[in-house]
């Protein structure tokens, strides 16, 4: 099985972007065999990372595309062509995914700007699978393992990663050997993948966020 990150970020509005070979590092040291690379609303936000694909590490990029439902994560897009601007009506995107074979998985659904966090819970098509966000609530996770049992849709792992300290916390293991992005949305299009969810990354996640309160002064 080969255990992929699908969801990690290396771009900040606030803090400028993550260092790539931190990134690679922790994925490695975390028993990753790939990551996918995707940063809010551009492919080729991300084009930086074409240079570190000779590493141990399957690097693949895909875009966590705003819509006008919320969040949803594109993979197999190769371009920004498609995606112009940001809030394109998700019919569109679907539309394109059919045509293009891309595989969409609704990020954090019900965390906002998730697409269930304010929409219906009715099943939207063309969504490939719900995921599992290491930064969603615990609660929010349940409400998404809980909808996608309802609707007898898949569910992926990701973490969400902005940079390499939470990347791998939550991740997806592949049946099939993928060795592109393509294939990573064709498997996730034939459904064959399981999560790979550890309980001691959220605890880790906590006690960093607690490290991170500034001190009373
Ligand atoms: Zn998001
Ligand atoms: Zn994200």
């Amino acid at each position: 099985m080969q255990n992929i990150d699908p969801h990690v970020h290396s771009l900040h509005n606030s803090h400028g972007q993550a260092d790539p070979n931190k990134i690679i590092e922790a994925a490695l040291a975390n028993g990753l065999d790939g990551i996918v690379i995707v940063e809010h609303n551009s492919y080729d936000a991300s084009a930086r990372w074409e240079q570190y694909k000779n590493s141990d590490l399957l690097i693949m990029r895909g875009v966590e595309y705003t819509s006008d439902l919320g969040h949803i994560l594109i993979y197999g897009i190769e371009s920004d062509k498609y995606i112009p601007r940001p809030n394109l009506p998700f019919a569109e995107i679907g539309a394109l995914a059919e045509r293009l074979n891309w595989a969409i998985v609704a990020a954090h659904p019900f965390t906002r700007p998730g697409v269930y966090a304010r929409n219906s819970e009715k099943r939207i098509p063309s969504i490939h699978a719900l995921e599992v966000n290491l930064k969603a609530s615990a609660i929010n996770n349940l409400d998404t393992v809980t909808l996608a049992t309802k609707q007898g849709i898949k569910l992926i792992a990701g973490s969400d990663a902005r940079d390499e300290r939470t990347v791998g916390g939550y991740s997806t293991g592949f049946f099939n050997r993928v060795s592109n992005v393509q294939e990573l949305a064709q498997e996730i299009r034939n459904r064959d993948f399981t999560m790979i969810v550890t309980p001691d990354a959220k605890t880790k996640l906590m006690i960093d966020r607690t490290s991170e309160q500034p001190s009373y002064q």
